[in-house]
């Protein structure tokens, strides 16, 4: 199974040279085992990855955590879609009062773009998912509504042996009673225990958090707490904050991480960065 990181900022696309190490590209994560090909979410890193996609692809499953902006905006700019010879698949999680197909039509229509979902070349399938598992060619996935405002999917993506959890929007404070204690009782420990690799939410810092409690992120403290809890191998934390630069981020990590001593890696996600696993 190889990870690549196509978009790993949080909130808005902050492109610049200030950005250059992490990147700019709102999330997109592609995951490659054989003839699979699995994208998780529709950031705008989406784009650069439909333009380097291997034109032997030829089925594509797009599962989405979410409809937030930030993780659907280059949906419309999936040159994919435009192929009438290209199978996409779009997952996203159910709710009870709308499906899923109306939800993904509010964006593919005006105002906010001129294309509709129905005019859509490639004709998309649409998959709503609630806790659940299933597999995708030698891909099987689980995946669990985790807390974040709006119904929001957590994917454990799993392959041979190998686990990688994709958290990339996740308040752990509101998705437990007393976090960092009662693993089971945590919102995400079922997508990410025991993964060889963790993608979670660390946008804030310790200090900011307490302004911004039911936003839906986490702090960098409690994601390595998080990884700690779930016994992960290694931690990538991911959704930086649009205004926080390379050399803050840097800090930000420094900061975490210098007086703990950890049994597993912590590092920042960083555009372009491939993970290989058996
Ligand atoms: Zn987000
Ligand atoms: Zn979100």
């Amino acid at each position: 199974m190889r990870v690549k990181v196509w978009g790993c900022r949080g909130s808005l696309p902050a492109s610049g040279p200030e950005n250059n190490t992490y990147g700019g590209n709102t999330s997109c994560i592609q995951v490659t085992q054989g003839d699979t090909c699995i994208i998780l979410d529709g950031g705008s890193g989406i784009l650069r990855l439909g333009k380097f996609l291997s034109p032997e692809i030829k089925e594509i499953h797009v599962l989405l955590t979410h409809l937030h902006m930030d993780h659907t905006m280059g949906l419309g700019f999936f040159i994919p879609l435009y192929n009438p010879n290209i199978k996409v698949h779009l997952y996203g999680p159910s709710t009870s009062n709308e499906p899923l197909v109306n939800r993904l039509r509010r964006y593919f229509s005006p105002p906010l773009f001129p294309v509709r979902l129905s005019e859509l070349p490639s004709h998309p399938i649409i998959h709503e998912l609630n806790k659940s598992e299933f597999s995708i060619g030698e891909v099987t996935i689980q995946s669990e509504f985790i807390c974040h405002p709006g119904p929001t999917l957590g994917y454990r993506i799993m392959s041979g042996k190998s686990v990688f959890a994709y958290l990339p929007d996740h308040e752990l404070q509101m998705g437990a009673s007393n976090f960092p204690n009662y693993p089971e009782w945590t919102s995400g420990y079922e997508i990410a225990k025991s993964a060889d690799l963790l993608f979670h939410d660390a946008a804030y810092t310790s200090k900011e958090y307490m302004t911004k409690i039911g936003w839906g992120h986490s702090s960098v403290r409690d994601a390595i707490a998080f990884g700690k809890m779930c016994g992960v191998k290694k931690l990538a934390l991911f959704h930086h904050e649009p205004t926080r630069s390379d050399e803050q981020l840097e800090y930000m990590l420094k900061e975490s991480t210098q007086h703990l001593k950890l049994d597993f890696e912590v590092e920042l996600c960083a555009e372009g960065t491939v993970y290989e696993f058996e």
